[in-house]
């Protein structure tokens, strides 16, 4: 089909593994815009919406109406010039406060991020800047993580040159605490703990993991990108789960993301640091006059996204987030009863929002539902179908789901139960 943008190939089902089509060039004179507007939806025919019911891959959602409102009105706003927009500055301090509290710690620093992988990566070189017991051994630092750690710490510390330290997992895919505890040594700048890996939604037990690090004076990271905003609703609501936060005494750096299940549109991601000096640590003066000093990786940098945070934030309170945080566990238990009813194997039980499934090829699996309209995905460490519950999914629309799976199963040859 030609598109304003060139030919382009049909819906294929693998849209990450097609090279997309290039145009010829800019031409030299504009179209009229609802020319380009058609041409657009021609570019986006292919996109679905979080609405339709068929994401089933992603921990990312559709905003809060309040906050794509506040995300339209500010698009030309710029964290990088505090003198033309003083609001931000105030905006990211008031947020920072909001989500310390959120976590346990109202007075912790922060830092607001594009998201958790700039987030984690400030975590990473606040702690190589830390002039403690490791700096002094003058040997190269090292990391320790569980081997599910997100994605986004093989692209930091591939960055910045430091060698990771892996801890292997329990069955329950939550990191294994007493091996983890022995790779600590001399060397270790920093230990990391995942709220909600973002392949199987696993907690790390921080408390036991934190009592070990604090003895050691070595700072502990976690990576609550995708549990920041639902393990302390959780536990309100009485799910047995560790508390993750700065409440947790030897926690150091936290990082959350407002726009997995904040409620906030993309790019809202958080720092929030226990200690000040943390800061310090990450502070570049900046060069522009009556700009405040600079913490992260940009430079120009989106306000539409802070505030955007900051309306979604006092627009729910912890009465809204928590009924969200019930709702989203209410789909959780439906979708587990139904994959169970339908023979799946499910594995292991889930601590927040991702279900897992054990099935002989989850690969054919992923692809048959593809085919039949629905987004899910694959743990590929674990090998598992992993199929991620949000609150735009509606009760009828996971029941379509489980049979689009029972139907795709079939389709592959089965093999689900
Ligand atoms: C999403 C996620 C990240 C990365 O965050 P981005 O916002 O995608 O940069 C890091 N850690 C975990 C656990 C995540 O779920």
């Amino acid at each position: 089909m030609e598109t304003l943008l060139g030919s382009s190939t049909s819906r294929t089902g693998s849209a990450d593994r097609a090279a997309p089509a290039r145009p010829t060039g800019l031409s030299e004179h504009g179209r009229d815009t609802a020319a380009v507007l058609a041409g657009l939806d021609a570019l986006r025919r292919d996109d679905h919406d979080y609405a339709d019911g068929t994401v089933f891959n992603s921990i990312c959602s559709a905003p809060l109406p309040v906050a794509r409102q506040v995300f339209a009105q500010a698009l030309d706003t710029n964290m990088g010039d505090n003198r033309i927009f003083p609001s931000l500055r105030r905006a990211e301090t008031e947020v920072t406060a909001l989500l310390g509290d959120l976590l346990g710690f109202p007075d912790a620093g922060g830092v607001a991020t594009s998201g958790g992988t700039e987030a984690n990566l400030l975590a990473v070189l606040a702690a190589l800047r830390r002039d403690g017991r490791r700096a002094r051994t003058g040997r190269p630092a090292r990391i320790v993580l569980p081997e599910s750690a997100h994605f986004s710490f093989d692209k930091i510390l591939a960055m910045l040159g430091v060698e990771p330290v892996y801890a292997p997992l329990t069955p329950d895919l939550r990191v294994r605490v007493e091996t983890l505890r022995s790779l600590v040594t001399e060397d270790t700048a920093l230990v990391v703990a995942t709220a909600g890996t973002s392949e199987a939604g696993a907690v790390d037990d921080v408390p036991a993991i934190a009592e070990h690090t604090r003895a050691l004076g070595v700072p502990l990271h976690v990576d609550a990108a995708t549990g920041g905003f639902l393990v302390p609703f959780a536990r309100d609501l009485g799910h047995p789960l560790p508390p993750v936060g700065l409440d947790v005494p030897g926690v150091t750096s936290v990082t959350l993301d407002p726009h997995k299940y904040g409620g906030a549109p993309i790019p809202a991601g958080q720092l929030l640091v226990r200690d000040a000096a943390d800061l310090d640590r990450l502070r570049v003066a900046s060069h522009y006059r009556g700009t405040h000093d600079h913490h992260g990786l940009l430079g120009t940098r989106p306000g539409a996204a802070v505030l955007a945070t900051w309306a979604a934030l006092h627009t729910l309170g912890r009465a809204g987030y928590r009924t969200l945080v019930a709702s989203v566990f209410e789909r959780r238990e439906l979708l587990l009863g139904l994959l169970r009813g339908a023979g799946f194997a499910v594995a292991p039980a889930p601590d927040l929002t991702v279900v897992t499934v054990r099935h002989p090829a989850p690969g054919q699996l992923v692809d048959a539902l593809e085919r039949r309209g629905f987004i899910a995905s694959v743990a590929r460490r674990y090998g598992l179908l992993r199929l991620v519950v949000h609150w735009h999914q509606s009760e009828e629309q996971l029941r379509a789901l489980v049979a689009a799976l029972t139907d795709a199963d079939r389709e592959i040859g089965g093999g689900a139960g």
